[in-house]
């Protein structure tokens, strides 16, 4: 109904995003702008026809293990960074890591994510006897790496080892903006290096970047989707900024929730294969954010598998949600929350269209 009083131009707009994502600067700035009433409806509902002719109705869960927030970078926004002396810091043993991966193996994930810090404790050699373990207990589940920036030879052998898919978000495609967020020693090319090292090893490549990040500008984030557009990752995972009291962005505000709803819509548009996770952060920044996210696009969900004596240490921003409950109780209370979306939770690796004759 709304459409109806969409102006001509901002529905053709919409529609030819569909059809070409070749838009110029100004029209993706329009589009992440427009004021008009109706408009940010119409764009969801564009954008859920299209990850529904993909992925019908189905939402994937992805188990997150957060095994280590033991973390030798200093990323400015974030709340696990070296500086903070106020972290109380964990590492999971790999017998903890592998009893995480039996217990969601059993509620139905199909997905086992292992999130951490860049934890110079977890070497190679680690870190491949973990996922070999993994692969071995589990050969019908895909196992996803976020474990930051590592060099070829070390990706390589994690995926050998039987790792599918790996998380690493670009965090900005503006190389001053990058700067701004990070200390010194981080270096933007060896972030972009490692991103096309990973898509050349043969993983499903996740990028993504914080919404409302300090200092990010609307030419910031046209970017970052033009970016997407020639990177054609698998996975994209997008959240708004939030602030964590013991960063020097402890003041700044927080990002948009519309328009984090506003790029998972555009995003599902550009990309409509896409495995488009309705973030947690998002679901910190609004009781519903995670709802309103697969109304917009998204179809997949992480809930915490993190034993729950960890849980309030992985603090990446404030007010984290899910910081206390079971694993079994996350997954019940998610599979509730998408059923009244209309949209329904599926036991599946959940593998990317382009890659799912690999894993039949
Ligand atoms: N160390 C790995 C890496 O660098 O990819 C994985 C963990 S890292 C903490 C995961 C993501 O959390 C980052 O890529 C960043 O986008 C997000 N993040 C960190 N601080 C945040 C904050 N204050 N608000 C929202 N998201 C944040």
């Amino acid at each position: 109904m709304e459409e109806m009083h969409l102006s001509r131009s901002a529905a053709e707009l919409v529609d030819r995003l569909e059809r070409t994502g070749d838009l110029s600067d100004g029209e993706f700035a329009d589009i992440l702008t427009c004021g008009e009433p109706g408009f940010v409806e119409y764009l969801a509902e564009r954008a859920r026809a299209v990850r529904e002719r993909a992925y019908g109705k189905e939402v994937y869960l992805r188990g997150l293990i957060e095994f280590t927030n033991i973390c030798r970078n200093d990323c400015k926004y974030c709340g696990i960074r070296r500086g903070n002396k106020h972290v109380e810091r964990y590492r999971l043993t790999e017998e903890e890591i592998l009893s995480c991966g039996d217990i969601g193996r059993k509620l139905g994930f199909r997905t086992i994510v292992l999130q951490g810090g860049e934890d110079p404790y977890f070497t190679d050699e680690r870190m491949v006897s973990i996922v070999r373990k993994l692969r071995e207990r589990h050969p019908d589940c895909a196992i996803t790496l976020s474990i930051g920036e590592r060099e070829k030879e070390s990706y390589q052998r994690l995926f050998d080892a039987g790792a599918d898919r790996y998380l690493l978000r670009h965090e900005t495609a503006d190389r001053e903006h990058y700067a701004m967020l990070h200390p010194k020693e981080m270096s933007f090319d060896h972030r972009m290096r490692c991103l096309r090292d990973l898509r050349e090893i043969g993983y499903q490549v996740g990028c993504g970047m914080m919404v409302g990040s300090p200092y990010q500008t609307l030419s910031h984030l046209v970017k970052d989707l033009r970016f997407l557009r020639e990177f054609r990752p698998e996975m994209v995972g997008i959240g708004p900024f939030i602030p964590h009291h013991e960063t020097e962005f402890a003041d700044q505000p927080a990002g948009s929730v519309e328009m984090t709803l506003r790029l998972l819509s555009v995003i599902r548009l550009l990309l409509p294969d896409v495995l488009l996770p309705a973030t947690t952060a998002l679901g910190t920044a609004d009781p519903f954010g995670r709802e309103k996210g697969l109304l917009a696009g998204a179809n997949v969900i992480m809930p915490n598998l993190s034993p729950t004596n960890v849980r309030g240490k992985y603090l990446l921003y404030d007010h984290k949600i899910c910081t206390g409950d079971e694993a079994a109780e996350c997954i019940r209370c998610m599979t509730l929350r998408v059923a009244k979306t209309g949209y329904q939770v599926v036991e599946s690796r959940g593998d990317h269209a382009r890659r799912r004759a690999e894993n039949p």
